[in-house]
């Protein structure tokens, strides 16, 4: 373990976002976690990918060191590169390339960890885990619960490793925090012995961002997060509730996959199964054709055409009809998802908006909080409508419910989670 000898000055973690065909990844200083770089690649093994890499706690000027990038050039404060990046391997050392331009390699003896985001820890990780043979042959063995996902983490994880097998490497799992739920919540009533056969049971998704969130929650109410109950509303692309007890998730609305629970930008959330029967027996699809219009060809987008709520808005605005029933479907989900959680939980001390949506959209707000006073819930429309990047009240004072915009940030709780794991002693920031 001499890696971790470096620990008093070993204050950087890298997080790495593998996906299919892109590589998302965030430097963070733990010191502060501040952002040292960010940055992406995408379009990974097609003909031209594509790297975009900032600075943005120096303002995002890319200046300090020469500027020897070879087919670097500038961009709107940072650095853009086009070529092929043939795979997930080339795209790192593309970006350690970038890392090291700028004076922060993945050799420097500042990094102390990469965190990786991995999206199915199923049952088995409860906790963000060093990565060894062990863990990447389990990551594995869950393959089958996130097919697209796992795969993509994977090769980040393999890529990562090659390039520093030295360096502590620590998984983040997406559905880690709702390992909690019991089994109550966490079980479909579908016959027990093929359920467990095949692993099916209710997983969540997105529980990096509702930890985070319910514990800044708890931060701004004043108080520990074992002493407040949250329902924590993430709206963004994909959207997903949860109802968090004294810290601990105890629901959340996504399942076996992130198909279920709210309508989202392209998914269908919550539908009669017996829907998927009928479009297999009757309309003559096949199960991938099912699949891909659950998942993309849903939601939002199925119901108007538009999956972004701005553009969604302004047609509203101009009087159209689809985007308005779209609207109301979409809040109508919402509440009841609200008033399930509400009861859940008996006691809610606040209700979180966080993501694209819930951070920005104020008129989706207001639509999910209004007529919920019987349980508490009220909207001080001036405080709503805001618009800032740190987290906010938006209730009234003296409002039974808090309810709260809470700007999420998954990359800063990977970053902590994999530092706190590494170095137990040290401090961990908020
Ligand atoms: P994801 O990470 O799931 O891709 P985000 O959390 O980034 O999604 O949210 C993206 C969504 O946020 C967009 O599809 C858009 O609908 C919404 N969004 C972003 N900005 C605004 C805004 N100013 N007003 C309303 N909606 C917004």
């Amino acid at each position: 373990m001499s890696s971790y000898d470096a620990a008093d000055t070993a204050t950087r973690v890298l997080v790495l976002n593998s996906g299919s065909s892109s590589l998302k990844y965030q430097l963070l200083d733990m010191r502060n976690g501040s952002r040292l770089a960010v940055g992406m690649v995408e379009r990974i093994g097609e003909k031209t990918s594509r790297l975009v890499h900032t600075l943005p706690e120096s303002g995002g000027d890319s200046s300090d060191g020469d500027s020897s990038g070879g087919d670097s050039s500038g961009g709107d404060g940072g650095r853009e590169r086009t070529g092929r990046f043939a795979d997930h391997a080339k795209a790192l050392e593309a970006v350690a390339d970038e890392l090291a331009h700028d004076g922060i390699g993945l050799d420097s003896p500042e990094l102390a960890a990469i965190g990786h985001r991995v999206v199915h820890g199923g049952l088995g990780f409860s906790e963000p885990t060093l990565i060894d043979d062990g863990v990447l042959a389990e990551i594995e063995r869950l393959v089958p619960l996130a097919p697209l996902h796992n795969p993509a983490n994977l090769l980040g994880i393999r890529t990562a490793r090659a390039l520093r097998p030295d360096l502590p490497q620590v998984a983040v799992f997406d559905t880690a925090f709702h390992t909690t739920m019991p089994e109550y919540a966490a079980r479909y009533a579908i016959d027990t012995a093929t359920a467990d056969a095949h692993r099916i049971r209710r997983y969540g998704f997105h529980g990096t961002s509702h930890a985070y969130v319910s514990r800044r929650t708890a931060e701004l109410l004043g108080k520990d997060p074992s002493e407040v109950n949250v329902i924590v509303l993430h709206l963004g692309n994909g959207a997903s509730a949860s109802a968090v007890a004294g810290g601990r998730c105890v629901d959340t609305s996504m399942g076996l996959t992130p198909l279920e629970g709210l309508v989202m930008g392209t998914r269908s959330g919550d539908i009669d199964p017996a829907v998927t029967f009928h479009l297999r027996r009757v309309a003559g699809m096949s199960v991938d054709e099912i699949d891909e219009l659950l998942n993309k060809k849903s939601g939002l987008v199925g119901l108007c055409g538009d999956n972004d709520m701005r553009e969604i808005r302004r047609r509203i605005d101009e009087g159209d009809e689809r985007a308005r029933l779209a609207f109301d479907i979409y809040i109508h989900r919402l509440k009841k998802y609200i008033g399930a959680y509400s009861a859940v939980l008996g006691r809610v001390d606040a209700v979180a908006f966080t993501a694209g949506v819930g951070e920005n959209a104020a008129e989706v707000r207001e639509a999910a909080v209004a007529g919920l006073e019987a349980l508490g819930l009220a909207m001080d429309a001036k405080r709503n409508a805001v618009r800032s990047g740190e987290p906010r009240i938006v209730s009234p004072d003296g409002a039974r419910t808090v309810v709260a915009v809470v700007p999420t940030d998954e990359e800063l709780e990977i970053a902590r989670q994999t530092f706190a794991l590494i170095g137990e002693d040290r401090p961990a920031i908020a």
